[in-house]
């Protein structure tokens, strides 16, 4: 029988903030085990927890990018259950209401279409600590360290349908987190980790299957290898008849298996309770509001803003779709100086030949020697007419791969554009004196000519004339010339 797979995400990330959820210890990693302990985070009998503000914040910031309801009103519940390393004999997380409800992330489903993961809910609860297992001394020590550590859960709706859709939300959700400051994310230090539900219906059937619960993978690869074994592993129980029991899993990545930790126990096992050291935690209207300003703006907010900059719709998507695009361009725009028309003349530069440059090179534009100063220079000389069209196309590829200064440039070799009219007066005059047969054939109404007299300036110019400007003059050049040799005589 076809099958659907369907998998739903439970996600870890350590909010970044420099201390505890409860208490003021330091969350650094690495420390020395139990030093950075407390009465609080130790679990000692009266000793009362207080909330970081700055976890609810970036809760709140989180959710704010997800696009979720941000709960004025949340309540802290006592999550009941026994481990060694787990001093108060419960974690203390948010059931019901949690900070934030709803919201989802767009990725590409398999069919190639795009699709939004929808959100169930993100709530903030504290970590455990360590269980250290010495082998050798057959022994397991307890570091405390790590107990208290602010989380936010984000679980998401069984809307993800194979591993490379899993993977594909994974990353996406890592690298939007990391791009708010929410966590840092270092995943092989545990800062980002997931715990994988996932189970097979028939193909088109709306009921779900028994699930099973991979947890605390903290790879993305880990992720993928442990869905497909999985999916694997329940493929072949539902064809040989049998029942898939609803357990919790861990994934052996040497083996590359998924195997047995318990049968998974119920919410009601865990005696949720309000806990009642903590008042409900409130986040004003006003605070949403600024953390709302405060994000990173997204995709349709920055189309937007570049299509007011007057960028064409393909400009615009070519900055958005450019890894480090986007930003080298809005940093080159700081640095511009001149008047109003920048936007457009930095774009084109960089659509034209800084980013087919960068491209070849297999760089960032970010990474290139070539900084956003730079260019905002070479669009100015561009912009003021120094440099015509031709001179920028001939010095680009030098100046981007040496990161050289284009207003340097041009001054030590002489490069600017003539700007000055009699001088290119004089010029023209010369050409057309060089070349009299030439000039009676223009006279004579060859206008075709005019370009080799063009080409003729451009040369005695050093190619620091600008062409367009050149014919006109060669043009009222020859015209004197007409009238001087004698057609009116
Ligand atoms: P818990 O794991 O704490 O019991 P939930 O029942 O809320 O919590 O579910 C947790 C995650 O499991 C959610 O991401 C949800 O989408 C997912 N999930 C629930 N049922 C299934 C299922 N039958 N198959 C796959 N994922 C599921
Ligand atoms: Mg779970
Ligand atoms: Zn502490």
């Amino acid at each position: 029988m076809e099958m659907d797979t369907v998998i739903g995400l439970e996600i870890h990330a350590q909010l970044n903030t420099r201390t505890k959820l409860f208490c003021s210890c330091p969350t650094e990693f690495g420390a020395e085990p139990n030093t950075n302990i407390c009465e609080v985070c130790t679990g000692q009998p009266g000793a009362l927890p207080r909330m970081n503000g700055l976890a609810l914040e970036l809760a709140a910031k989180a959710g704010l990018a997800l696009g979720s309801k941000v709960n004025e009103r949340s309540l802290f519940s006592r999550k009941n259950y026994f481990y060694p390393d787990l001093p108060n004999g419960f974690q203390t997380s948010q059931l019901d209401p949690p900070v934030c409800e709803g919201g989802g992330l767009e990725i590409t489903s398999d069919d190639g279409t795009p699709k939004r993961v929808r959100l169930n809910r993100i709530h903030m609860e504290d970590d455990a600590g360590k269980c250290v297992h010495d082998e050798l001394r057959g022994i397991t020590k307890v570091d405390l360290n790590r107990a208290g550590t602010p989380l936010i859960e984000i679980v998401t709706e069984p809307d993800i349908s194979s591993a490379r859709e899993a993977v594909e939300f994974l990353k996406k959700l890592h690298g939007l987190l990391v791009r708010l400051g929410v966590t840092k994310g270092r995943m092989e230090e545990g800062e980002f980790r997931c715990d994988v539900n996932i189970s097979l219906k028939p193909k088109g059937s709306p009921v779900l299957g028994v699930r099973g619960e991979i947890k605390n993978l903290n790879s993305f690869r880990f992720v993928g290898q442990a869905i497909e074994y999985e999916i694997g592993r329940q493929t072949e129980i539902y064809a040989a008849g049998g029942r898939v029991l609803q357990e919790t899993l861990h994934f052996d990545s040497q083996k590359g298996e998924t195997r047995s930790l318990r049968s998974k126990e119920e919410a009601h096992d865990y005696r949720y309770f309000p806990q009642p050291d903590l008042p409900p935690v409130y986040i004003s209207p006003d605070l949403v509001e600024r953390l709302r300003t405060e994000l990173p703006e997204g995709p349709e907010e920055a189309f937007g803003r570049l299509l007011a900059l007057g960028l064409k719709d393909v400009q615009a998507r070519l900055l958005m779709d450019r890894r480090g695009a986007l930003e080298y361009f809005d940093s080159a725009r700081d640095a511009w100086k001149g008047p109003v028309a920048g936007a457009a003349r930095i774009c084109s530069l960089m659509e034209e030949l800084f980013l087919p440059h960068c491209q070849k090179e297999g760089t960032s534009p970010l990474e290139s020697p070539f900084t956003p100063d730079l260019m905002a220079k070479l669009a100015g000389l561009a912009e003021d007419g120094t440099l015509g069209r031709r001179k920028v196309q001939e010095l680009a590829e030098q100046l981007f791969a040496e990161g050289l200064d284009p207003e340097k440039v041009v001054k030590e070799r002489g490069l600017a554009q003539i700007s000055d009219e009699s001088e290119l007066a004089r010029l023209a005059a010369e050409v057309v004196a060089a070349h009299p047969q030439e000039a009676a054939k223009f006279r004579a109404g060859q206008e075709k000519i005019l370009s080799f007299m063009v080409g003729k300036l451009m040369k005695l110019s050093a190619g620091r004339a600008e062409p367009r400007r050149a014919g006109e003059l060669l043009k009222a050049a020859l015209a004197v010339g007409g009238t001087g040799s004698g057609t009116a005589g």
